[in-house]
């Protein structure tokens, strides 16, 4: 059994399909689906996600770095409104984005820590996106890290150093399709971690592995993540499977 810890199968790209994507997905032992927030556009039909596959998909409750503009403080009011009327799995995803625009950088920053600020009060966990980040989104962790703070660096594309930074502060790594990229480094970093630190993810609709690397993703493609990781690891897919899954199935406990 797999977990897709990150996922955005609300996306519009699966609008003509995404049963079908759940059954792909269950046809290749997936069966539980986190899904991230993004900002207010994607609430309702995250939220009918949950509706339709009940048991199966989970929703998040949280505002994006890239979705961090003018409006941040009434997206995060609004955010902070779902978070008392009903449970998250997760905050997210929140965190850092210095890859794109980088005039709300400052703002990024406040709408990370505020975010972190739920994860504690509500003891969820945080997933956070790091891209072009990573020290940084650690260093704020540091900052206010307490003993239920917990969560996942999803799409973890940093050195073996921060890897090392992510374990110690008990947090996860989010691995998906980049590391099935050959020139992205990440196989040669996985190689020397350990797996109790590491959860599956695919961020469908976005990141597909080899071999349909350039089309759209989905949550049954999770397979050659597996594959990859147990070839760099030199261990058998089901172990692969069975611990990242234990992984994850321990961080999101509180469902
Ligand atoms: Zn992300
Ligand atoms: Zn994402």
């Amino acid at each position: 059994m797999l977990i897709d810890t990150h996922c955005h199968l609300y996306h519009e790209d699966f609008n003509e399909d995404r049963q079908k994507v759940i059954e792909r997905a269950a046809n290749e032992q997936v069966a539980g689906f986190y899904l991230p927030a993004i900002d207010s556009t994607v609430i309702d039909a995250m939220l009918q996600m949950e509706k339709d596959f009940p048991g199966r998909c989970f929703a998040m409750m949280g505002l994006h770095p890239c979705s961090v503009k003018e409006n941040y403080i009434d997206e995060l009011q609004l955010a902070e409104q779902w978070l008392t009327k009903r449970k998250f799995a997760a905050i997210g995803e929140t965190g850092l984005d210095f890859h794109w625009d980088k005039t709300f950088i400052p703002q990024q920053y406040e709408a990370f820590k505020k975010q972190i600020e739920w994860a504690k009060q509500y003891k969820i966990p945080v997933v956070i996106h790091s891209r072009q980040s990573t020290q940084e989104c650690i260093d704020v962790i540091k900052e206010m890290k307490d003993e239920n703070l917990n969560g996942i660096f999803h799409c973890f594309g940093g050195s073996v150093e921060e890897a090392l930074q992510i374990t110690a502060l008990g947090f996860y790594m989010g691995i998906g399709g980049v590391i099935t990229y050959k020139n992205s480094g990440l196989a040669a970093v996985i190689e020397k971690l350990p797996l109790d630190n590491i959860v599956l993810e695919t961020d469908a609709p976005y990141l597909t592995p080899v071999p349909f690397r350039g089309k759209r993703n989905e949550s049954a493609y999770l397979k050659y993540v597996v594959q990859k990781i147990a070839e760099v690891k030199k261990m058998r897919v089901e172990q692969v499977a069975e611990i990242t899954t234990l992984n994850a199935q321990k961080l999101f406990s509180s469902i």
